[in-house]
């Protein structure tokens, strides 16, 4: 786990305590997202993106809540090879700016195997969400989407299922996206209105937890 880097008294603030709250909820989000693809593959029905895809990112920037771009800041103070004291230059050397980049994101790299995400560990909720979650709709109604990208799978007839549709062909149901969007609102209700772009939540974020961390030194025996 990359959180587990720094002493205990960094986790006993506000902004770590946050942090790890957040953590846990992006933790349920996977396995929710994990045991829906496996009860698909287990009725024959294998949802997954397309190898190195990344179209999701195309044109898209993130808006994130101040928890998320805190939880990226640390992502990026944490990690060794970019531990420098300087913010700044933890952010420059994580993001791309290539003026062919299909993504406003500075975070995007079409060039990297794999996950085209240069912080994918990191990455806020609407990016986990992506392709596998459902919606309400007006009357309440789970739908989910096939994304735009992903063929339709063979044993699958619609790309978007009610949840009907879902339990009788799967069995199971995405996670539904404005529940987690809820759960991270009240990780910090106060901040819930300072949504916004990520390069622009970024740089604060990274001032305000490499300061944090400045004045949380490491314990030697902390578990
Ligand atoms: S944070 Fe990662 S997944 Fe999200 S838009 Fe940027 S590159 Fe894509």
């Amino acid at each position: 786990m990359w959180h587990g880097q720094h002493g205990r008294a960094f986790w006993d603030t506000a902004a770590g305590r946050q942090i790890l709250t957040l953590d846990l909820i992006f933790r349920k989000i996977s396995e929710a997202q994990q045991s829906f693809i496996n009860t698909a593959a287990q009725r024959g029905i294998h949802l997954a993106c397309p190898p190195g895809c990344g179209s999701c990112c195309h044109g898209f920037m993130p808006d994130v809540l101040p928890v998320e771009a805190d939880y990226i800041a640390y992502f990026l103070l944490s990690h060794e090879a970019h531990t420098t004291g300087e913010p700044v230059l933890a952010y420059d050397a994580f993001s791309v700016r290539a003026e062919d980049n299909p993504s406003p994101c500075p975070f995007h790299d079409p060039e990297r195997p794999g996950h085209n995400c240069r912080i994918y560990e990191a990455r806020p909720l609407v990016c986990r969400l992506f392709g596998f979650s459902s919606t309400q709709t007006k009357t309440g109604r789970t739908v989910y989407r096939l994304c735009r990208h992903m063929p339709t799978p063979p044993g699958l007839r619609e790309r978007i299922l009610s949840e009907e549709a879902l339990l009788q062909r799967i069995g199971a149901t995405p996670p539904l996206m404005g529940s987690f969007a809820m759960e991270l609102l009240a990780i910090d209700p106060s901040r819930a209105s300072e949504r916004r772009p990520l390069s622009e939540s970024l740089p604060s974020a990274l001032a305000r937890i490499a300061g944090t961390l400045h004045y949380c030194p490491d314990e030697p025996n902390a578990a």
